[in-house]
């Protein structure tokens, strides 16, 4: 059978001879290349005989012949209607010469919805921004890269170039110190809400109608104390968005290796928060997760928690996990982008929300051309996850309102 793949345009599933005839004309043959090479390939399901399209239905073999020759015809026909043109964003990555920043930028920079990218760091950063725009701005890519440093301790607001974050439409933040051992979540917290205060303060003035994608750990404490501060200011607070994909991608991941079957086409979405036991993976939402042994599930879902952990030690303390984040950042980035190009897509993450007694919550979250779309519920629940949601939405609370005590405490200055 030849290989077919699933076009996110319009998820209809294509040959490359039926995808490439279509795209002919409007896009250069690399780049109908690449985006093929981006479409997931449809699964392969064991056909049973005389099961193929128009047979064995007293089809006759004429007529399925006429029909496999008009299909593609008409589903082009149909696609240059739906088809919209990528989009034209700019994109800042503040931190974006830090261990997730560059590789989050890098990805970046290669998104074909992305025109310009402002990489942005401080003057103490391990390379200066400026260095890793200059690097980026050799791929081959339409993105145009630039970099903006501020010296450190220095106000964003008033002392980053203003060409930085004016006409963003997405600002993702992960500027932050990692936590250090012997560091308390609180003490985390106190330093990295102020970065993230500052930045945020600068994305009011520049940029205030763009996604605000926060990475910045404790992420549970930090996205409803920067959403409420929105809200002081009279802004949106569901531009506030916390970044948990990297939670969904190991989850999928993890699953993946336990069955033996591609990570590509497992999709677990991990809801609740970003920390410990906030986060909840749920399994049973999964085709592929759900026929793992009941009694496999506790040990998976603790791992999905403390694998953070693994990276950090297998670093041997000297980092923690900047790639895997870098690209779970970016997949979310793609998403939002692809949103407001008019193209939805659907991604957990932690925004303001009223689907649970909590007043902040991961779920999975539509994302469109004005951002945050919709904020899906929860779903259906089996025993062991309806347990664990109890458990993680006791801890959520008490982060949760750490934010809200430091947005009340505390007001953007711009
Ligand atoms: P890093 O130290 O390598 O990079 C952070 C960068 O931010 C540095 O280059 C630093 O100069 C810059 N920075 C600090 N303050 C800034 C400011 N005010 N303005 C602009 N830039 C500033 O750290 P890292 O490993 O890249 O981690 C960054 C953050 O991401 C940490 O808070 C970490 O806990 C968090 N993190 C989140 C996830 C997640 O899933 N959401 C995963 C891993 C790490």
């Amino acid at each position: 059978m030849a290989d077919r793949r699933v076009d996110p345009d319009d998820g209809a599933a294509y040959t490359w001879e039926e995808f490439s005839a279509f795209y002919k004309g409007k896009y250069k043959r690399k780049a109908v290349e690449e985006y093929w090479e981006e479409c997931k390939p449809v699964k392969k399901s064991k056909a049973k005989k005389g099961d193929a399209k128009g047979a064995g239905k007293g089809e006759p073999k004429a007529k399925a012949k006429v029909k496999a020759k008009a299909e593609p015809k008409a589903k082009a026909k149909a696609k240059a209607k739906a088809r919209k043109p990528p989009g034209a964003f700019k994109v800042c990555v503040c931190g974006g010469a830090g261990g997730i920043g560059q590789p989050l930028s890098m990805f970046m920079a290669l998104d074909p919805n992305v025109k310009e990218l402002s990489v942005f760091d401080l003057n103490i950063a391990m390379v200066p921004p400026t260095g890793v725009a200059a690097d980026l701005g050799h791929l081959d890519k339409k993105s145009e890269v630039k970099g903006y440093v501020c010296e450190v301790g220095k106000p964003a607001v008033t002392e980053l170039d203003k060409e930085c974050l004016t006409g963003c439409s997405l600002v993702l933040i992960p500027a932050g110190m990692p936590r250090k051992p012997g560091q308390t979540r609180d003490d985390l917290f106190k330093i990295n809400a102020d970065i993230a205060k500052g930045l945020v303060e600068a994305c009011a003035k520049y940029c205030p109608e763009a996604i605000v994608a926060l990475i910045v750990n404790p992420v549970n404490s930090i996205v409803p104390a920067m959403a409420e501060l929105y809200i002081k200011k009279g802004l949106d607070p569901m531009k506030i968005v916390g970044v948990t994909t990297l939670d969904c991608v190991r989850a999928s991941k993890f699953v993946g290796q336990i069955t033996g079957k591609n990570p590509n086409f497992i999709n677990v979405p991990v809801i609740g928060g970003h920390a410990g036991v906030t986060i909840m993976p749920v399994f049973s939402q999964d085709k592929t997760a759900a026929t793992i042994d009941k009694d496999k599930i506790e040990a998976l879902d603790k791992r999905v928690q403390d694998a953070g952990t693994e990276v950090v030690e297998a670093k041997n303390g000297k980092g923690s996990a900047t790639l895997s984040m870098g690209y779970a950042g970016a997949r979310l980035g793609r998403s939002i982008l692809a949103g407001l190009a008019g193209r939805r897509r659907v991604e957990c993450a932690y925004v303001k929300s009223d689907i649970t007694d909590l007043p902040y919550f991961t779920s999975k979250v539509v994302f469109g051309e004005s951002g945050v779309q919709k904020v899906l519920p929860i779903g259906e629940l089996n025993e062991y996850e309806t347990t664990r949601l109890e458990a993680a939405k006791v801890a959520l609370k008490i982060e949760i309102e750490t934010g809200l005590t430091y947005a009340k405490a505390n007001e953007l200055n711009c």
